[in-house]
């Protein structure tokens, strides 16, 4: 245990105020103790120090024009975390929270994320510290062009392939591509997440939230149980959310709750999805709008939340699916969903859920789907489009769905063969961390010191 201390103490003094990293890689040491004590020659080769340290960083400046001449710039990052498996892969964030410890920490968890998926992926994310809110599609086209006219000459179909994440869509990756395509003269998969009319994969959209979904189904299936007939509580209101909810539909079970950065939507009959589509993919308007289509709907403004919580966690259901961001689940909101009985959390967003209700959770025994393997769906697809880019191929719609749900089946079950091998039965934490980690371990041992 004294080596977790001190890699974390040494973290904070290389890489000073990066809290959301510091919380993914103790969470991932803390996990990997069982394994390490038994395989000492992970400790001998280093690979601890080696792998918190990220290959390369790439931080520049963008600037760019708004609709009225002003002159604004932002931050951009991509980090290249780890490339022992495949070329980086990972999305890229437009959000004003973005900073080098956000995309730091979202690096480091898709290196295992992507090991999970059993497919030749690295890791990497990027990001820039842009607010995409209120911004008109001139706007986004000038930064998504300035933001490429940088970080082209770091990307590549066999070296670093960027996709979305929360504020990057279909839109951001076309005028992303275009920007590319303009400079490099390359007609490539560099990105994935794009359109269907050039190179898009079908069901890459929805895979997210449907992976999410196929990983709840997993664990109830192992409990003797299903998803039929539930009641589920849903953050978030962006592509993960609203095809988790699309999938939780078409297995018999309802959503009740949906939330953005404005409010939380509680809608007792179930959420209508087909209104937070019109909503959020194509007005871009606020879950506000809701409420105004159903009085009998309840909507809370963020401004109302209770105290160290969300109020999208204190409504009474059997599972949630927390898909919104980073930490928006707390220990007082994993209380409030285990004195309401709820049996089953599977995350769709990345480390929604805070350390100490994480821990309420397994102490508890729910069923609990960690980020880095229930929403390991979207990069999995991600990697599926690549596929059929590289063969010059497209599947059909059902061909990559099935593969999508095989694939969710095999993280689940290489996770609870993990924990279940160090001890720790039903503990998809240990077992996901254990899983992935060993399969880049393993790589990075065979590709010598690099
Ligand atoms: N941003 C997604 C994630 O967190 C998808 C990444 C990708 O498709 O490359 O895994």
């Amino acid at each position: 245990m004294k080596y977790i201390h001190q890699t974390i103490s040494d973290l904070m003094r290389s890489s000073p105020a990066q809290t959301e990293f510091y919380q993914a890689v103790e969470e991932v040491l803390n996990s990997l103790a069982p394994l390490l004590e038994k395989h000492t020659h992970y400790q001998q080769q280093a690979i601890i120090q080696r792998i918190v340290e990220p290959e390369r960083q790439i931080m520049f400046r963008v600037p760019w024009v708004d609709d009225d001449g002003q002159i604004h710039v932002n931050k951009g990052y991509r980090i290249e975390f780890n490339s022992s498996l495949g070329p980086y892969k990972g999305g890229l964030r437009f959000h004003p929270s973005v900073n080098a410890g956000i995309i730091k920490f979202l690096g480091f968890e898709q290196i295992f994320k992507n090991a999970l998926t059993g497919l030749p992926l690295g890791g990497g994310k990027g990001g820039a510290n842009f607010d995409p809110k209120g911004r008109s599609d001139g706007e986004i086209m000038r930064f998504c062009q300035s933001f490429i006219t940088e970080l082209f000459r770091h990307i590549g179909p066999t070296t670093d392939v960027p996709a979305g994440d929360i504020g990057v869509g279909a839109r951001e990756i076309g005028y992303m591509f275009g920007q590319y395509k303009r400079l490099t003269g390359n007609y490539d998969g560099v990105f994935t997440g794009k359109s269907l009319l050039w190179g898009g994969s079908l069901a890459r959209k929805e895979a997210t939230g449907y992976g999410t979904v196929y990983f709840a189904e997993c664990m109830l299936k192992e409990r003797k149980d299903s998803l039929n007939g539930k009641r589920c509580l849903v953050s978030g209101a962006g592509n993960v959310a609203i095809y988790t909810m699309e999938k939780l539909y078409q297995l018999g079970a309802t959503p009740i709750t949906c939330s953005d950065s404005s409010g939380t939507i509680y809608h007792d009959r179930g959420i209508d999805l087909k209104l937070v589509k019109q909503l959020k993919e194509k007005q871009r308007v606020s879950l506000a709008h809701y409420a105004e289509s159903y009085p009998e709907a309840i909507y809370t403004e963020a401004a109302h939340y209770p105290e160290d919580g969300h109020a999208v966690w204190r409504y009474r259901a059997d599972a949630a699916f927390p898909c919104a961001t980073q930490n928006e689940l707390t220990l007082m909101d994993a209380k409030a969903l285990l004195t309401n009985d709820c049996k089953l959390v599977s995350e769709g967003a990345n480390m929604p859920s805070t350390k100490a209700a994480v821990d309420a959770f397994i102490d508890a025994k729910i069923a609990y789907g960690p980020s880095k393997a229930a929403n390991a769906g979207g990069v999995a697809t991600s990697q599926l489009e690549m596929a059929q880019n590289a063969s010059m191929q497209k599947w059909t719609f059902e061909q990559v769905d099935e593969q999508l749900k095989q694939i969710m089946q095999n993280i689940f079950i290489s996770s609870s063969h993990a924990a279940k091998e160090f001890g720790h039965e039903g503990n998809l934490v240990l077992g996901a961390n254990i899983a992935g980690f060993r399969r880049v371990a393993d790589a990075m041992i065979e590709q010598g010191v690099v």
